[in-house]
């Protein structure tokens, strides 16, 4: 099998430099390989400041690792670099962010930001292909474009701006989504809706998932396969189950034991 996504020890550090006082290691000697073919759902667990966010946006390209080579079907991100090599790219690794209000312009209509990513990523041409891009990747998302027509992103609620933002993230067809704790600003009541969508996205497209949480309950649930972060560094990997089910560094144990009891007595007064 050939690699969708391969990542050789990737690190990141962040300041350091001559003006700033500490040299961070946001992201420690990262190893993984997502085949091509074979469409997972990859979950990333860790607290907050483990590393996570900074080893997606490597993934993304939107920051360039400081040690290691990532490829994405073969090709070192380091070389991708051109607007066309980049566009070309985002065409096929497309991200979902956290809080979908901040992915969207609050003064553009969420139907003309489908129309235009739909011309811009998939190059469709013509009102009537256009509309029907932006409606079947809003389908393929629980919604249609006659529910969104018109609206603006405040005009809907996080669970549905969020799906809008999974639909578009579709319209290139893309064949990895990076999505960084796409639920955690969503309300719990519809968070297992969307989380049941990344499954479906897996199955029925064939899209390969980076699924990034501090929710072991929703990671449990969903993953193929996870990696456990702490500090920058994968401290477990494997089967997500078998490595849920029974966890063997003390980092997953204590992570597994803090989501299971409802509430730990702090001693902390909040008053
Ligand atoms: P997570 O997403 O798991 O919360 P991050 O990747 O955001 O973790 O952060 C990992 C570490 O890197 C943290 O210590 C954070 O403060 C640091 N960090 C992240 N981004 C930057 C940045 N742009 N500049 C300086 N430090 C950063
Ligand atoms: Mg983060």
């Amino acid at each position: 099998m050939s690699a969708l996504l391969e990542l050789e020890n990737v690190s990141r550090t962040y300041g350091g430099g001559l003006f700033s006082r500490r040299q961070v290691m946001a992201v420690n000697d990262v190893s993984l390989r997502l085949e091509e073919g074979r469409p997972e759902i990859f979950t990333v667990v860790g607290e907050s400041g483990s590393g996570k966010t900074t080893l997606a946006r490597m993934i993304l390209n939107m920051v360039p690792p400081s040690a290691g080579t990532i490829r994405f079907q073969g090709t070192d991100l380091a070389t991708v670099r051109a607007a066309a090599e980049r566009l070309a790219f985002m065409r096929k690794v497309q991200p979902i962010f956290q809080n979908p209000f901040e992915a969207f312009n609050p003064m553009k209509r969420v139907d003309r930001y489908l129309f235009a990513t739909a011309r811009r990523m998939a190059d469709v041409q013509g009102d009537a292909a256009i509309t029907e891009a932006a409606d079947a990747a809003l389908k393929s998302v629980g919604l249609s474009l006659a529910e969104v027509r018109g609206r603006f992103p405040h005009q809907l609620s996080g669970g549905q701006l969020q799906r809008v933002a999974i639909a578009r993230a579709l319209i290139s067809r893309p064949a990895l989504l990076v999505a960084d704790e796409p639920v955690s600003m969503i309300d719990a009541s519809l968070r297992a809706s969307i989380v049941n969508l990344l499954r479906e996205l897996r199955d029925r497209n064939g899209l390969t998932i980076i699924y990034i949480t501090h929710d072991l309950a929703t990671a449990y649930y969903v993953s193929d396969r996870i990696i456990i972060m702490r500090r920058g560094s994968v401290v477990e990997s494997g089967d997500a189950r078998t490595v849920l089910d029974n966890p063997q560094h003390p980092y997953s144990q204590l992570l597994k034991s803090s989501v299971l009891s409802p509430e730990v007595p702090t001693g902390v007064s909040h008053a």
